[in-house]
């Protein structure tokens, strides 16, 4: 009777890792074997996420009789372009309920897997970790979609013991990180102990097994967190701006409803802004995520998805910071409170980049998430890296950050420059940057950013 009773939402994944351990391609084989087998019960493109409903898990992962999901399906986070997001000290990471940790079995555990695993065990998120690539061990049948149980069992001696050592070093290696892992199938004691699932996401090996576990481990472990409630609970992941629609910004609720016509409270560069939501938008299914305009209106939606709102005064939204509702019955008061709390958030994120590792004599960096920044900064001031940043700032770049960049040009000039991650460039400050001599440096990975930097430090210098 209970099960009836509660109403739960679907958990919201997101999948993390070393750069190249498959995280992309793990999405992908999911997506794949749907779009390949029709689109019955059909995963749907979300903004800044995947929808993967029940009847999906079901017909992937065939559960056993006996054996309930409760959930209605699960959300997993796109990690879109951001190689930093997915490695994220960010906020981004406190909306999810469980976790993907993609481990390459061929290379083990190396220095991305090791800080998100940090990560979440600071954040006290649940993970499962993935152990990618199974199809590299040599000598591998292919057996496609296969679960994992019955892919291992087709393998040759050689292989299957080729599999039991880099299982047994990996586990050792999580070990030594203060996790206790065992193969999700020989796990009796889940509360105490992370599951790990073997899988490839070029022949699908084992994705079944991970859909099913994400949900049962979720729905085992976290009722009250899933369970449905009428409070909106809803975070920032990007403001955009567009052609059509204007400035708006990809939310992902968490919980409740929004409405068309809601008004809400957002956290900006700014200060707390109160706008009513114009409209509530999804893309379409079937369509791709980047065709343009082709967005679905909504009066209302229900948590848990990703969600585009467009509405006013949103330029300075912050990602990562939470969007509140306020309710027509809201007093003043209560809503100077909701706006005190997102007041507070800015604070707090203002005085967080004032701790950010920063020197006289430097380049000025900024990202479109404090955590992307904090990444980004302590990426460029590792030992391998070494370049030193003299400011940085978050959100689009305006003429004021080009003339705080433009300090160095009288001190060190190859420093005067910006490097920026997945944020706008305003005309203004595009126009004096040309005018004064800043470079401003764009790149969709942080390698990349620092890569073109150090060609336009080779070409200064030449
Ligand atoms: P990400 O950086 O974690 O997103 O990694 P990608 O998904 O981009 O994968 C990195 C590389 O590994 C790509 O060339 C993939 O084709 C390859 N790859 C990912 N998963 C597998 C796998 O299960 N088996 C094999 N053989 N290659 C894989
Ligand atoms: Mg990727």
């Amino acid at each position: 009777a209970i099960e009836c009773d509660r109403m739960l939402r679907e958990p919201i994944c997101c999948i993390l890792g070393h750069v190249d351990a498959g995280k992309t391609k793990l999405l992908d084989c999911i997506r794949h074997t749907n779009v390949q087998k029709g689109e019955a019960g059909g995963i749907t493109q979300q903004i800044g996420a995947t929808y993967i409903p029940v009847e999906y898990i079901k017909e992937r992962a065939k559960p056993r009789e006996g054996i309930v999901i409760k959930v209605p399906g699960l959300l997993v986070i796109d990690t879109p372009g951001h190689e930093s997001f997915s490695n994220m000290r960010s906020r981004g990471l406190s909306l999810c309920d469980i976790a993907v940790v993609v481990v390459d079995i061929m290379h083990g555990l190396e220095k991305q897997t090791v800080e998100s695993l940090a990560l979440l065990k600071d954040r006290n998120v649940r993970f499962i970790v993935v152990l990618n690539k199974v199809d590299r061990l040599s000598g591998w049948k292919h057996c496609p979609d296969a679960p994992i149980k019955k892919a291992l069992e087709n393998q040759s001696g050689d292989v299957k013991r080729e599999f039991e050592w880099r299982l047994t070093k990996v586990v050792t290696q999580l070990m030594e990180n203060g996790f206790n892992t065992a193969l999700y199938y020989d796990n009796h004691k889940f509360r105490k102990v992370f599951d790990i699932v073997p899988t490839s996401a070029i022949s699908g090996e084992g994705i079944p097994d991970l859909l099913l576990m994400l949900v049962l481990r979720s729905q085992a472990t976290m009722v009250e967190k899933l369970t449905f409630v009428n409070t909106v609970e809803c975070t920032v992941l990007e403001v955009n701006d567009d052609k059509d629609l204007g400035t708006n910004i990809d939310v992902v609720l968490i919980n409740g409803v929004l409405h068309k016509g809601d008004q809400v409270n957002v956290c900006t560069k700014q200060g707390p802004v109160t706008t009513t939501i114009r409209d509530l938008l999804t893309p379409h299914p079937l369509k791709e995520l980047r065709v343009k305009g082709i967005y679905k209106h909504h009066k209302e939606l229900k948590a848990a998805q990703g969600v585009k709102i467009v509405a006013w005064g949103l330029k300075y939204a912050i990602p990562g910071t939470p969007l509140f509702v306020l309710k027509p019955g809201d007093d003043l008061g209560q809503s100077e409170a909701k706006s005190q709390r997102n007041g507070n958030e800015e604070g707090n994120m203002m005085q967080e980049i004032s701790r950010l590792k920063t020197c006289k004599e430097g380049v000025y960096v900024q990202a479109s998430t404090f955590g992307i920044l904090e990444a980004i900064i302590e990426h460029l001031n590792s030992p391998g890296v070494n370049v030193p940043v003299g400011g940085c700032n978050l959100g689009p770049i305006e003429k004021k950050d080009v003339m705080k960049a433009s300090a160095m040009l009288k001190r060190k000039e190859e420093y005067a420059a910006i490097l920026a991650f997945n944020v706008r460039v305003m005309p203004e400050a595009h126009a004096f940057a040309s005018e004064s001599g800043v470079k401003i440096v764009t790149a969709d990975t942080v390698y990349k950013l620092v890569d073109s930097f150090n060609e336009h430090i080779k070409r200064s210098k030449e």
